[in-house]
């Protein structure tokens, strides 16, 4: 690819990857950064994005027998502190109500007054508050097991935000179940994070990775952590969904006890998952490109744009009849078991086309009188290299569309899997691992390595030193990972099995 080829997003990806990501968020209009420190403004067609993965996502969430709800924003500092663990990890980043209004202060500013008899956290996650209504809900193994999910917003004071892939306000779903035994807990551990995976590979055409975070990863506690994570653009992992296996800790720190059918009175076994606004940034680092967002059909808010060309004041009515009539007729189609959904862009300025193109829209169509009288369309696909259009018979097209955004989606998973593939490496010893993860050019610190396939001994220490040196961490140690003897990349010490080490957003 020449340098010299003009690109709608500068810089390029290969110029500066970071900066592309932030520069396609803009193009796209998909979000921006707010005044609000680490905050995000989610913007119409950004949120559109996030409906359409809500809407999918709780469907299959309902389809496994979960139920919404809704519990406090706030969370009292003592049920936080109820597992220690827990609150050790979300410590850092907790965002505190102290006072609850505001009063003149000497200098006639505002200032907080009426300071609270005990802080409230707005919740970074609600292990503890929902715990405290399961300890009230549940007396019986009859009552067993209670499968919650809420939508909601939530806050962890990260230091270094980045839209959508790590914002200090962030939406998300979080589900939350109790059960009766560790055997069903594990059970539901496992089928949400095949929730995940299905609807991030089949919705997101993202490839993913499933299986165990290390201890040193793990959600703070949890007894074990099932995680998916993806690999984008430029080789970084990203963590797109999380479902924790709780054991007995939260049931314990917040006395969620039932009588079992023998009449013992047992501690309860919970799970809680998670996938959030983040996926919206996976999106955006697995498909788009030097043009902007690719948006993958199924979760696009409009998979076809119609744009009708007004090049005279007589031929405008026949021009809107003809792209009316043809969204109806597109609108009619049945798409994964919706009706497509259809844009009409009648505002006929210069540059629209590339608005689109920028939005990520699969398909553009463009309507003009000559297209009007041969009964076509003139139409481009999003993943067409160079954004070639051609004329298409009309009825031609409407038949033809699903199995182009069928056709789009395939090759969006197939390109972002061999892309995932190609680096994809099997990494042995020490001085190959460091030098892996070392970036060829200093001036260019992006691009390069991937996810090094590696042994290593369990240790935690030889985690952390991989991670001081290399910021470099091991994302998961995989489902169907092989047993194969090995010797730690670290310590040399003997190893059973691979894991997946990477560098990570
Ligand atoms: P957790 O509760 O830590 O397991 O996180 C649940 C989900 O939220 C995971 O998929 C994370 O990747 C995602 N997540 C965690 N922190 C953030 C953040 N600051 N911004 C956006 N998403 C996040
Ligand atoms: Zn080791």
């Amino acid at each position: 690819m020449g340098k010299q080829m003009k690109t709608a997003i500068t810089p390029t990806r290969e110029e500066d990857y970071p900066e592309w990501y932030q520069q396609v968020v803009k193009a796209s209009d998909l979000a921006e950064n707010s005044p609000v420190r680490g905050c995000m403004v989610i913007k119409p067609w950004g949120y559109a994005v996030w409906e359409k993965i809500v809407a999918n996502l709780d469907r299959m969430f309902k389809e496994t027998g979960v139920k919404n709800a809704y519990f406090p924003l706030f969370i009292p500092l003592r049920f936080l502190q109820k597992e220690a663990k827990h609150v050790e990890g979300f410590a850092t980043e907790c965002a505190v109500v102290t006072h609850h209004r505001l009063e003149k202060g000497p200098d006639g500013n505002l200032v907080p007054a009426g300071e609270l008899t005990e802080p409230l956290i707005v919740r970074p996650t609600s292990e503890t508050i929902i715990g405290d209504s399961f300890s009230r809900w549940v007396s019986s193994y009859r009552d067993l097991p209670i499968l919650l999910n809420q939508w909601a917003n939530v806050v962890r004071w990260e230091m270094r935000p980045r839209v959508f892939l790590r914002t200090a306000e962030f939406l998300w779903q979080e589900g939350h179940t109790v059960h009766a035994t560790s055997e069903e807990a594990y059970e539901r551990t496992e089928m949400m994070l095949n929730v995940y995976a299905d609807f991030v590979e089949e919705f997101l055409a993202m490839p993913v990775l499933r299986g165990a975070k290390s201890p040193a990863e793990r959600f703070p506690g949890a007894v074990d952590t099932l995680c998916i994570e993806a690999m984008m653009q430029d080789r970084k992992a990203l963590q797109a969904g999380t479902s924790h296996f709780l054991g007995q800790n939260f049931a314990i720190a917040s006395e969620i006890k039932f009588q079992s059918a023998e009449g013992k009175e047992e501690y309860a076994w919970t799970t809680s998952w998670g996938a959030s606004t983040r996926l919206m940034g996976g999106l955006i680092m697995v498909h788009s490109d030097d043009d902007g967002l690719v948006l993958p059909p199924r979760i696009a808010p409009a998979q076809v744009v119609l744009m009708p060309i007004i090049k005279k004041e007589e031929t405008r009515q026949a021009v809107m009849d003809y792209t009316n009539s043809l969204a109806d007729e597109l609108r009619a189609l049945d798409f994964h078991g919706e009706k497509l959904s259809v844009e009409i862009d009648d505002k006929d300025k210069p540059g629209r086309a590339w608005d689109w193109i920028k939005k990520g829209v699969p398909i553009r169509v463009e309507i003009g009188p000559r297209d009007m009288e041969k009964n076509a369309v003139f139409m481009g696909r999003r993943d067409t290299p160079g954004h070639k259009k051609e004329s298409m018979d009309r009825n031609d097209f409407v038949a033809k569309t699903v199995d182009m955004l069928d056709d789009m989606t395939q090759k969006l998973f197939q390109k972002a899997l061999d892309h995932r593939a190609e680096f994809t490496e099997k990494v042995d010893g020490k001085d190959a691992f460091y030098k892996y993860f070392t970036p060829k050019n200093a001036e260019k610190p992006e691009m390069h390595g991937g996810f090094a396939l590696s042994h290593w001994c369990g240790g935690m220490e030889c985690e952390e030193k991989i991670k001081q040196d290399l910021a470099v961490t091991i994302r998961l140690i995989p489902f169907d990972a092989e047993e194969e003897a090995g010797e730690c990349i670290c310590c040399g010490k003997p190893s059973k099995k691979r894991v997946v080490f990477a560098k990570s957003y």
